[in-house]
């Protein structure tokens, strides 16, 4: 079966990830054909608009996406494009695992959790204003609907039960946003009752970020709003390795798009010096999305291999301060061949080195720690 997909490369770094993503996609022998169209700078630069409207249809019509970032510029210009795909296509689940691999480059080599962040309203809305002519006062809307709540938590438990995941977190601000967030709570609670075999608790956002830089293994599945999801996914992807590593995907209610954490890094923009795997790891959960499961543990086991090899791998998991054991950096485009050339010769007959998730020894662990 052939699967069409769109491939946006995006701006930065984004055609140097992306390269190395299908480079391994097309190691697995899944037989994925690429739709590639531009959105971003390219799009500014040949078609006047960042988001042209075939990019939308691309989407609309294969129903499964792969993106680079894309840049967006501070303070003016364009409008984000990763708002308005997200927004237009009503990707309204932002889900972003963050899972220590083979405990390189991080202080925590238990976390392996999931943040689930709501990617259409809340603060990202567009609704901002200035109060007054001289620009001394501004406003900005958050927006939060009950339906967009519920759909969100649905989705987190519903998440937490297909991978076994059986404890979520809310996290908001209800003590402060006395509206909006205790209408985001509420719908959590009473979502919850529907799911008595999943453990439920919340915790307001500036308590679950000092959490996190304590106890990460504590934590499972995470939901929350647009904002505090964004920033929730960036910590996570530092506990659990940095933003190279750090793979996500947009779900709508019948279209997908996978994409990595991290930005467009213009710094290393055509280098061949960014870490491919965040960007390898969105195929990984892409071809699970497809039901393609047996090459999407091939993909997630070679990355870990790679990584735990540490022959080929990428500055940010090679260097003094990045990792205790420095060696000699590779680039992009030879960590992505190392890994594609393991893709067919992985043993899949051990179980996946998984420290949590499918396992069932967080439950004991939950259990254990209250
Ligand atoms: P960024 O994620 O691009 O980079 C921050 C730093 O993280 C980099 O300087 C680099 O040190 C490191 N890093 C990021 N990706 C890496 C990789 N693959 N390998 C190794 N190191 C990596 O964040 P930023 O600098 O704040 O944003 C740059 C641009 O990207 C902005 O225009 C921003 O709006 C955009 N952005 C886009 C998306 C998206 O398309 N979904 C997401 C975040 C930021």
């Amino acid at each position: 079966m052939t699967y069409r997909v769109t491939l946006i490369p995006g701006d930065g770094i984004g055609p140097e990830v992306t390269d190395a993503a299908r480079h391994v996609a097309d190691a697995t022998g899944v037989d994925l054909a690429w739709d590639i169209v531009d959105a971003g700078e390219k799009a500014i630069a040949s078609r006047g608009t960042p988001l042209p409207d075939d990019v939308l249809g691309s989407i609309r019509r294969n129903r499964l996406a792969l993106k680079g970032p894309i840049t967006t510029p501070i303070g003016s210009g364009f409008r984000s494009v990763n708002v308005a795909l997200r927004q237009q296509l009503d990707l309204y689940a932002s889900v972003r695992p963050a899972r220590a691999i083979a405990g390189e480059g991080t202080r925590f080599p238990e976390t392996d959790l999931v943040v689930v962040r709501e990617a259409t309203e809340g603060l990202y809305s567009g609704v901002e204003h200035w109060v007054d002519r001289d620009h001394t006062a501004a406003e900005t809307v958050n927006v939060i609907t009950r339906k967009a709540s519920d759909r969100i938590v649905r989705f987190a438990f519903e998440l937490a039960r297909r991978e076994h995941r059986l404890h979520v977190t809310a996290v908001h601000k209800a003590n402060i946003m006395k509206t909006t967030g205790a209408l985001f709570q509420t719908a959590f609670q009473e979502m919850a009752a529907r799911y008595p075999d999943v453990r439920a608790d919340e915790r307001l956002i500036d308590n679950m970020c000092m959490q996190l830089a304590k106890k990460p293994e504590e934590y499972n599945v995470i939901v929350t709003t647009n904002l505090f999801g964004d920033i929730l996914s960036d910590l996570c992807a530092g506990l659990a390795g940095g933003l190279g590593v750090a793979p996500g995907a947009l779900y709508g209610d019948d279209l997908a798009v996978f994409e990595p954490v991290h930005g467009s890094a213009p710094k290393y923009a055509g280098q061949d010096k960014a870490d491919p795997v965040a960007e390898i790891l969105c195929v990984e959960l892409l071809l699970r999305h497809i039901g393609e499961t047996e090459a999407a543990d091939r993909v997630f086991r070679a990355v870990w291999e790679t990584i735990a090899e540490k022959k080929v791998v990428t500055y940010d998991l090679a260097l003094p301060g990045y990792t205790s054991h420095p060696v000699p950096p590779s680039s992009c485009s030879a960590m992505a061949a190392e890994i594609a050339r393991k893709v067919p010769r992985v043993d899949l007959s051990t179980p996946l080195p998984r420290p949590r998730g499918t396992a069932g020894a967080h439950d004991e662990h939950l259990e254990a720690g209250g």
